[in-house]
Parts: C-alpha cells; structure tokens; sequence
C-alpha cells in the first residue's frame, strides 16, 4: 500500500486560505475575471480538503464504506479538472482581453466545455468502467487506466493557450505575456514531479503556485485602476492604446473634461463631487459597445469603442456629448456640468499611445479657449499640433542660440507732433529665415513655460539700447510682460539689476500688460504694480478693449497709459457709433488721469480722426513701422517735429 505525503497539501492549503483572506478583505468592482478568481480560490480549495479527506478514507479503507470512499474519490477528480478548467478560462480571459474580435474567445471557452464534459463524463460513470481508479475487493485503491486523464486534459489546455497566445500576441500586454512565459514551464516542472514522485501529493501545490502567480500579477495590482470610480486609470488608458496600435485595431477615443468642477466641490463637498465624478464614471461604463472606460486625470474620463464607421462613431459621440447637457444627479441633488467632449479617431496612422494623449490634451485647451463644447479629431488639428510642436523646439534652441531680437516701434506725440516713445517688440526669423509672428509664438512660449526667459532677453536688449542712446530726445521704451513673469518672485529684482547694470534711470523703462495678465488674479498683480510704480517704473494697459474692458477696476490700478486695441479702432471711418464709442472712452481716460494711445493705426485718415478725438499717443504703420534698434535710433533723432 501507498504512502502519500500530505505535508504539501497541507501548506498549499495554509497559502491558499491567506490569499483568499487577504483578496478577499479588498473592496473592488465585482467583475467578470474577480467572480472566476473566486471560482478559482473555491475550487482550489475544496479540492485539496478532499483530497486530504480522501487520503485518510483510503488508508482507513477498512473504517470506511466502499461507497463513501468511491462518492469522495470521484469527488476529488472532478474538483482537479474544474480547478485546471477554470484557471484556463482565466487565462483565455487575460489573454484576449484586448482582442475585439470575440471568435477566438468563444471557440477556447467550447473547447475548454467540451474537454470538462468529457472528463466529467468519464468520471461520474468511473464507479462502473473503473477507468481512472477503483476499489479492489478487499478495498485496496487502485488507479485505473484513465488515471492521468486529468494531466492529459491539463496539457491540452495548456496548448490551447499557447495557440491562443500566438495569434493574438500584438494585442497582449507585457504583463500578460510576462506570465504566459513563466506558468507553463512551471506548471510542466511541477507536472513532471508529481509524475515520479506520487506519493508525495502534489496537486495543490500546483495550483497554489498558479493561483498565486495569477493572484499576485492581475488580482492584487491596483496599480491601473483607479481608486475612486474603480474605471481604468491614466496609466491602463495610454497602455490600452498602445495595445490597440500595436495590434492594429481601429478604435474611437470619446473624453470628457469636466469644466469649473471646483465649483461643484466648493459648493458642496470634496465627497459629493466624488460621488459626482463616480456617477459620471458609471454612466460612461454603462454605455453599450464600448470597450473600456477610463477616468485618466481628475476631471477627464475616455471611453474606448472598437471603430466601425463613420456613422456609428458619430451617434457615440453625441450621445454623450448630449448626456452634458441635462442635469447630472448626486443624492437627488441635480448639477448641471460644462465638459468638453473630444473625439479621436485611430484607423492606422502612424500615431503612439503619446500622440494620441497629446491630441487630446490640445483638443482640450483649444475647447476652452473657443468655447466649443464639442472638438473632432482632423486634419487640420493635426497640422496646427505639428506646427506647435516644431515652433516650440525653435523656441528652445533659438533661447540657447541666442536667435531672438526686437524691433522698436515709435509711438507719435498728438500734441508735440513728434515720436517721444517706442515700445519693443521681439522677432523671431525660422531657420529658414522666414519671420515667425510674434502673435504665433508668443502664446506657445506662454504656454510651454518659456515666455519668461524670451521676455528677460526683451528686457536686456531694451536696457543695453537705452545706456547705448542716452541723448536720444525719448520718454521711455516699453516691453510686455506676461503673467508669468509676475508670478516670478524675481520679477523687481530682475528689473532693478538690469536697469543698473546699463544705468538706465527707471523712468524711461514702461512695462505693458494686457487685461487677460490683470483678471487672472487682480489682487497679486495690483500688489506687484504698486511695488514696482513705488519703484519709479511704470505701466501701460496693453491692448484695451479685446478683453474684459472692466473700467471700474482698471481705473483703480496705477497705469500711466492706456493702449486701445486696433481692434477697436478698426470701424472709426465707416461707423460713427463706433467714433463716438472711443471719444467717450478717450474722455473717460482723461478725466481719471491717464493718456491714451491708439494702437493700429494704419491711415492718415484713421490718425486724423484719432487725434481729433484726443488721443495723446499714435502707434501704427501710418507714422512708423517697428525697426531694428538702430534704425530706430536714426529715426528718433533724426526726426523733426511737424508743423
Ligand atoms: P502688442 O503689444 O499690442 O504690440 C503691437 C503689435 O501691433 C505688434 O505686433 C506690432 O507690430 C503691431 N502693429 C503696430 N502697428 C500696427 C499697424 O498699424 N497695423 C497692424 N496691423 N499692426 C500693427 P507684433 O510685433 O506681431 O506683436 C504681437 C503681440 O505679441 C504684441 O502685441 C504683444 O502682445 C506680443 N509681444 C510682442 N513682443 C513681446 C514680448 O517681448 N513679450 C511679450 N510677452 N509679448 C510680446
Ligand atoms: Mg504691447
Ligand atoms: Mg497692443
């Protein structure tokens, strides 16, 4: 008679049991693959008990009923071959998860049916047939001709997943593979020392050592999902298109931004908008044909849809792009969102799962910024992306380059009828020589951070020229600042030392800011004015009337001078309401103390006019255009007032 070693059954059973206490401690979504871990975990673990069980019947056979010993007997070969059937459907699972087309899917979930069928066939009439084992008439256990039926079976599927595996490579990720490289070998090893060493009882361990690698890989990991809603999150998003790249499946992104979403959480609280965020989260998961949903950034979720066409990705987007304009409910409470839908369509361009994210990202500043609520993917987006990106690394090599120079533009003195002031411009030729619009590059230097050192190379250049023209008859010159230079605490110091180090006295450098700089936050900005006109240096309101134009809080800032935007000025000929508009705005000025300048002005006639309704100051292409710095010198002093 055998002696079976139970002492690996019994420490498989230990690991088993605390795997299952600790996973199952975890509060997740209740999906499809944790149910058949479940399965898994029950299975693994009923079938050791009974193995256990059925060690002891089978020696104590002589204590036992045949028919006991049998029923248990049978018992433990069909638990075997559930656990290896179940663990393979997990595999299947894991492996075609990011396979749109189900066929392969469907013929290994048969596959695995119809080998369990058979074996659950075989063992349930085995009382009869004796094949995979039987009692002797003194109640020996003998193993019968079958009895290795199960490892056969094991090896079967096993190569059913190998097979799936190899044709479905591209779409698997790294992890998955990484697993499907390291389970058959040890599955094989531990297969082969069960086979010379029977009597140590081997079969939990196998499994055990399954669950375990499975359990720790896929069931543990939070590491992509995200925490909240429990959707995919950043990290599972970009590997999911990259998969979907790799294997060459064509799918529709449709994201969602939630916009002004503090709002929702200053007026209620941080726990209603996540509630809030999770309900959104549902919803998007709800929809039908989708393939994953994500919430890949605080307020920003995506879905994925295998695409089909045209048509049916057009219905996709907007069905949710309507779902933002009904009421959202959160504990009965309804909230009304702004979001911005953005739809990215992948049909085999040369994109990664980076460009993809990027995309989306400008989509979303660029619905901001015009206010459109719902942005496709095109052609001509790609392009302006392209051109954003390249001027972005000019920007930077032509800042190491020391590429940038600037032009000066005269302003006109009305009353004294000669140039008293200039304001500098920066210039930026391509590497091609071709002039890149200061209105082109300067938002993507906003935008990408670099602004400030462009406008620190304004600054000095604007110093060096003023120490080198000292006699010229010239008020002052003015540079334009960002809001990111007046978030930089250097910004004084910064200003003080260049002026020093040229001597420049402070007067003759003004400093122009636009509204946008002033509203994005009033009181900062007010402070570091006050510091810096304390200082003796002075500001001008730059491009007066394409913002805001919120007199009340301009007149309360220290501006020496008011710029009105050529966009006002464009209409003074044709309309006369629009004259009268700017007198009373000129007037307006006036009576608070500040000079006014018009800005654009491109005709004698637009001058005439503007002069006659006051203003003090004319920059625009009628009286000069911006020039070199030494041609402006030229011109400066070589000027001579009209009569
Ligand atoms: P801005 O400060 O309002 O500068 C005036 C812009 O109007 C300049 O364009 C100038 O060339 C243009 N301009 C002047 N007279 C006329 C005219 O009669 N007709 C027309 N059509 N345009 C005229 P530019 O140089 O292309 O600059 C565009 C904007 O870029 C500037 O508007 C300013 O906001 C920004 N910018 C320029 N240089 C700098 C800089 O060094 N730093 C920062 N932060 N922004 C700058
Ligand atoms: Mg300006
Ligand atoms: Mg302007």
């Amino acid at each position: 008679m055998t002696k079976w070693s139970l002492l690996a059954e019994l420490m498989s059973l230990s690991m088993l049991l605390l795997m299952f206490l600790y996973y199952h401690e975890r509060k997740t979504a209740f999906s499809f693959r944790r149910r058949v871990f479940y399965w898994i975990f029950g299975l693994s673990i009923s079938s050791i008990l009974v193995n256990i069980v059925c060690v002891y019947t089978i020696v104590h056979y002589d204590r036992v009923p045949v028919a006991l010993n049998q029923l248990l007997n049978t018992l433990y070969f069909i638990l075997v071959l559930l656990v290896s059937s179940t663990i393979a459907l997990y595999i299947f699972d894991l492996i075609l998860e990011h396979v749109y087309r189900k066929d392969c899917y469907k013929k290994a979930v048969i596959g695995i049916a119809v080998l369990t069928a058979a074996y659950l066939i075989i063992a349930l009439t085995n009382v009869w047939t004796g094949a995979l084992f039987y009692f002797t008439e003194d109640g020996h256990y003998a193993r019968g001709p079958l009895n290795r039926l199960g490892y056969v079976i094991l090896g079967l599927e096993l190569v059913m997943v190998l097979l799936c595996y190899f044709r479905n490579r591209a779409a698997i990720p790294q992890k998955v593979v990484r697993v499907i490289h390291t389970l058959p070998p040890v599955v094989a090893a531990l297969a082969c020392f069960q086979f010379f060493y029977p009597e140590i009882l081997f079969n939990g361990t196998i499994t055990t050592v399954v669950a375990f690698i499975l359990y720790s890989n896929f069931q543990t990991c939070q590491v992509e999902e995200d925490y909240l809603t429990h959707l995919g999150n950043r990290k599972a998003f970009i590997s999911d298109i990259t998969l979907k790249i790799r294997s060459e499946q064509p799918f529709q992104i449709v994201s969602v931004s939630v916009r002004h979403f503090s709002e929702i959480n200053q007026k209620f609280d941080h726990a209603f908008g996540d509630d809030l965020l999770f309900n959104i989260g549902k919803w998007l998961e709800g929809l039908p044909g989708h393939y994953r949903t994500y919430r890949y950034s605080g307020v920003s979720f995506a879905v994925i849809f295998p695409y089909q066409d045209a048509a049916e990705a057009e219905v996709r987007v907007q069905e949710i792009h309507q779902r933002f304009s009904q009421p959202w409910y959160c504990k009965n409470i309804p909230c009304k969102l702004t979001a911005c839908t953005c739809d990215v369509v992948w049909n085999g361009q040369l994109w990664t799962s980076n460009t993809v994210m990027e995309y989306l990202e400008i989509m979303v500043e660029m619905s901001k910024a015009g206010g459109n609520p719902l942005i496709r993917f095109n052609n001509a987006i790609a392009v302006s992306i392209e051109r954003e990106k390249y001027l972005e690394a000019v920007l930077r090599s032509s800042l190491k380059e020391d590429r940038f120079t600037i032009v000066l533009q005269p302003l006109f003195h009305c009353r004294k009828r000669m140039f008293c002031c200039g304001e500098a411009l920066i210039r930026l030729n391509d590497y091609d020589g071709t002039p890149i619009p200061a209105g082109e590059f300067i938002p993507i230097a906003e935008k990408v951070g670099l602004i400030d050192e462009i406008s620190w190379v304004v600054l000095d250049r604007v110093c060096r020229f003023l120490a080198n023209h000292r006699d010229l008859p010239l008020e002052s010159v003015s540079i334009n600042l960002s809001m990111q230079q007046f978030q930089d605490p250097s910004l004084l110091p910064r200003i003080e030392t260049c002026l020093q180090r040229y001597s420049v006295p402070r007067g003759k450098l003004k400093i122009e800011i636009t509204e946008r700089v002033i509203f994005q936050d009033l009181a900062y900005v007010r402070d570091i004015m006050e510091q810096l006109s304390r200082h003796g240096i002075g500001f001008y309101l730059d491009d007066f009337g394409t913002g805001y134009s919120n007199f009340s809080v301009v007149m309360r800032l220290p501006f020496e001078c008011i710029k009105l935007d050529r966009s006002l000025l464009s209409q003074l000929i044709e309309n006369q309401n629009s004259k009268e508009i700017v007198r009373d705005i000129i007037s307006l000025f006036h009576n608070s103390g500040f000079r006014v300048a018009c800005e654009g002005i491109e005709t004698a006639a637009q001058s005439d006019i503007v002069t006659a309704l006051g203003t003090d100051l004319i920059q625009g292409f009628y009286h000069a255009r911006p020039m070199e710095p030494e041609a402006f010198a030229e011109f400066i002093s070589g000027y001579r007032p009209q009569p």
